[in-house]
């Protein structure tokens, strides 16, 4: 171990100071290595939509000031005295969380986003000692080696941020409700979510179509590998789809109607959420009933699936489309997400920080 490394690592951040208050770059410590530590100098750290709910604390919660940043992509600085798997130089990646018990059902099983104990969030969380974490808009983080990823050559580095959150999230549930072959799934909403999971379930050999607001992007959803794509503001779209879907895949960050999304399900079917709007969805339990339909959620994906998933994007060249910015152009990306006018994920340089 470097012995540079024993002390505290002094990185510059982007932060804000309280709720809706605009970035600016601080000094925060990152923690002296451990045993097991790896600490990662950060390259390019993706914008999802959940730091915006976070910064603005529209689920309440939030501690600032607060770092956002869970998609995050750098090269390993130096490494703890027990870490094995990674190197100095290694490209690794860092998603949306940093800890968890390790010996629950859950850890186990390599879902460890769903510990019982408590999974630690990568920021605006508490670690087991009590300590806050501050996540990628960071020159550097310390992250146990456990909870590092590898990024594969195949995939440029700027590219691969957005899939440590984004990738993930779309990945894991289109694999848990086995969408492929001979499915018939929908992907609702195409910001940074939506764009990669129609990339992915075209990968796993699904038949798939893309609901937007708009048809905007219809030519991008089917360079993506969409097979068909609809616009929701067309009251059409709900008649001629009806009963249609396997599975639908909502990625949008505000409520929808959702007995409308329901109404497009076969028998058996699923309406699996990832968006997360900060208010209570509406149904009617009837949707349910009359087709035997399911509601469900996902969050993220575990450590293990999080490695299958980049070098399953790396294998099938699944890339999200990308602008790299400037750190001092955060807060325009985050009116610009907020409007929908990101084609189709913001990336911080952080060099630029
Ligand atoms: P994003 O880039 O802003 O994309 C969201 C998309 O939803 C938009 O591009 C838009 O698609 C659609 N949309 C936005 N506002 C809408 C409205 N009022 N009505 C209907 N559609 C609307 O956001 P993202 O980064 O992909 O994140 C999406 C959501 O997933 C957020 O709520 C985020 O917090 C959540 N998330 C959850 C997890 C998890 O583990 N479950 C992980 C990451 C993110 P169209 O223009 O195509 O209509
Ligand atoms: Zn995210």
């Amino acid at each position: 171990m470097c012995n540079q490394h024993t002390n505290t690592t002094p990185t510059r951040v982007l932060s804000v100071a309280n709720a809706k208050a605009p970035f600016e770059t601080t000094t925060i410590e990152r923690r002296a290595l451990r045993p097991d530590d790896v600490l990662i100098d950060i390259k390019f750290s993706g914008i999802c939509h959940s730091d915006i709910h976070s910064a603005f604390d529209e689920w309440g919660g939030g501690m600032f000031p607060m770092v956002p940043g869970h998609e995050i992509a750098g090269v390993v600085e130096a490494v703890g005295q027990n870490v094995t798997k990674y190197a100095v130089g290694d490209r690794v990646g860092v998603g949306c969380f940093v800890d968890s018990c390790g010996e629950c059902e859950y850890c186990l099983a390599g879902d460890e986003q769903y510990c019982t104990k408590g999974v630690v969030q990568t920021y605006n969380s508490l670690d087991y000692d009590g300590e806050q974490t501050y996540g990628g808009y960071s020159q550097k983080i310390v992250v146990k080696e456990g909870f590092v990823v590898r990024i594969p050559d195949a995939l440029e580095m700027d590219v691969a941020s957005p899939l440590l959150c984004a990738g993930i999230t779309t990945y894991s549930p289109l694999k848990h409700w086995n969408v492929g072959p001979g499915k018939k799934v929908a992907i609702v909403g195409m910001g940074g979510l939506g764009h990669v999971a129609i990339q992915f379930a075209h990968a796993m050999g699904a038949e798939v179509t893309v609901l937007s607001r708009s048809m905007n992007k219809e030519s991008e959803a089917l360079s993506f590998g969409a097979d068909h794509y609809f616009a929701t503001s067309n009251e059409e779209t709900f008649k001629e789809l009806a009963g249609r879907f396997d599975v639908i895949l909502n990625t949008v960050s505000a409520n929808l109607e959702v007995d409308a999304y329901l109404s497009l399900l076969r028998i058996d079917g699923t309406l699996v959420n990832v968006g997360a709007p900060a208010e209570p969805d509406q149904y009617s339990v009837f949707s349910l009933i009359m087709g035997r339909r399911s509601i469900a959620g996902s969050l993220v994906g575990g450590i293990k699936e999080t490695q299958e998933m980049l070098n399953f994007a790396a294998e099938h060249k699944i890339a999200p489309q990308i602008e790299v910015i400037n750190a001092s152009q955060v807060d325009e990306a985050y009116e610009r997400v907020l409007k929908s006018d990101v084609r189709y994920r913001f990336v911080i340089d952080v060099a630029t920080l």
